[in-house]
C-alpha cells in the first residue's frame, strides 16, 4: 500500500483546521480504491490561537493526523520545508489550510502521477478577490523574474503541489536557509504538469500576508534565483564612466573655445547628486547579496520544534 502524505502549513488558522480536515477527506474513497493511505501533517507556524488545540483534538480521533508546532513564526517557507522532513509518504502534497488550494483536485492530480508525471502543479488563472494594487504588482514580479532568471516561476503558481518521493528528495537536497519554494520547485525541474483553476477566496480568517511582507518575499526570491541585479550594476558602473568620459571632452572643447572652465555649479550639483544616488543604490544590491549571503553561512536552523505528536 502507498502513502500519500499531505502538509498544511498553519498560521493562526483556527478556524479552518476542522473545515479543511472534512474536506480533505472526502477524497477519502477515492484514494482507498486506488490503494493509497492518507496521512495529513499540520504544521502549526508558531501560532498565537488555538490552531495546535485543534489539531491535537483530531489526532486523537484519527491517528492519520500529525502535528508539528515550530517555538515561533518561522515563515511559511520553514513550514514547508519541515513537512517535507517529517512526511514519509511516497506521495507529498501541499495545501493551504484555508482551502484556497481546493482538495476536491486531489483525484486529478493522482491521475497524473498514475500517468508517470513527477510532480503537479497547480497555478490560479484569475486573481479575484484580490486588492487590485497587489496583483499588479505580482505581475510585475513575475514578469520581471522570467527575464532575469532562468529558473522557471509560473505566474499566480500555487504552492499547491503533488510530488512523487524522488522529487520530495530533490527538493530536501536543497538545504538553503534563504527558501523561495517557487524557484525551488522550478530548479529541480522533472517532469511536471501544470492545472488551471480559478482563485478561491480564503473561506475563514484572514491573509498573513501584507504588503510589505510580500515585497520582502519577492525580493527573497530575486536574490535567491538571480545575480542579474549584481550584473545590473556594474553595467551603471560602466555606463556613467562612458558619460562622465564624454562630460570630460565636453568640457575641455568648451574651455578652450569659449574659455571660462569654472562656470556650471547648478549642474554640478546635479551631477553629484545622480551619481551618488546611483552609487548607493548599486550599493546597496551588492549589500543585499551580502546579506543573504550572511544569513546563508551562519547555518542557522530552519525551524525549531516545540512539540510533536
Ligand atoms: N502561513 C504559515 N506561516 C506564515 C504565514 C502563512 O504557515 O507565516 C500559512 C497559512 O496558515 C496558510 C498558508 O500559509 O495556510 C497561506 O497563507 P495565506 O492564506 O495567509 O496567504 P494567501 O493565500 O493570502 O496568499
Ligand atoms: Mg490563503
Amino acid at each position: 500500500m502507498k502513502v500519500l502524505s499531505a502538509i498544511v502549513p498553519c498560521y493562526n488558522e483556527e478556524e479552518n483546521i476542522v473545515d479543511f480536515y472534512h474536506e480533505f477527506m472526502k477524497n477519502e474513497a477515492f484514494f482507498r480504491e486506488k490503494d493509497v493511505a492518507l496521512e495529513l501533517y499540520f504544521i502549526d507556524d508558531g501560532s498565537k490561537d488555538g490552531t495546535a488545540a485543534e489539531v491535537k483534538k483530531l489526532a486523537g480521533r484519527d491517528e492519520r493526523v500529525h502535528l508539528v508546532s515550530f517555538s515561533r513564526n518561522f515563515g511559511k517557507e520553514a513550514a514547508i520545508y519541515a513537512g517535507l522532513e517529517k512526511a514519509k509518504g511516497d506521495y507529498v502534497v501541499f495545501l493551504d489550510a484555508d482551502l484556497q488550494d481546493p482538495p476536491s483536485l486531489l483525484p486529478e492530480m493522482y491521475g497524473y502521477v498514475e500517468q508517470g508525471y513527477d510532480s503537479v502543479a497547480t497555478r490560479r488563472v484569475t486573481r479575484k478577490g484580490e486588492p487590485p494594487l497587489r496583483s499588479f504588482f505580482a505581475r510585475i514580479f513575475y514578469r520581471l523574474m522570467k527575464k532575469i532568471s532562468r529558473t522557471e516561476i509560473m505566474d499566480g503558481a500555487r504552492d499547491y503541489r503533488l510530488m512523487t518521493r524522488q522529487v520530495v528528495d530533490a527538493i530536501l537536497s536543497m538545504g538553503e536557509y534563504n527558501r523561495f519554494s517557487k524557484g525551488i520547485f522550478g530548479w529541480v525541474g522533472f517532469e511536471t504538469k501544470w492545472l488551471e483553476f480559478e482563485n478561491i477566496e480564503r473561506k475563514k480568517g484572514e491573509t498573513k500576508w501584507s504588503f510589505w511582507r510580500l515585497f520582502l518575499y519577492s525580493i527573497d526570491g530575486i536574490t535567491a534565483f538571480s545575480t542579474a541585479p549584481l550584473a545590473f550594476a556594474a553595467f551603471m558602473g560602466v555606463l556613467f564612466c562612458l558619460a562622465a568620459f564624454a562630460l570630460i571632452i565636453f568640457t575641455i572643447v568648451r574651455k578652450a573655445i569659449f574659455g571660462d572652465p569654472t562656470s556650471g555649479w547648478p549642474s554640478l550639483v546635479c551631477i553629484i547628486s545622480l551619481v551618488s544616488g546611483v552609487q548607493l543604490f548599486c550599493l546597496g544590491i551588492v549589500g543585499q547579496y551580502l546579506a543573504k549571503t550572511y544569513m546563508e553561512v551562519k547555518r542557522r536552523p530552519i525551524y525549531l520544534v516545540k512539540e510533536e505528536i
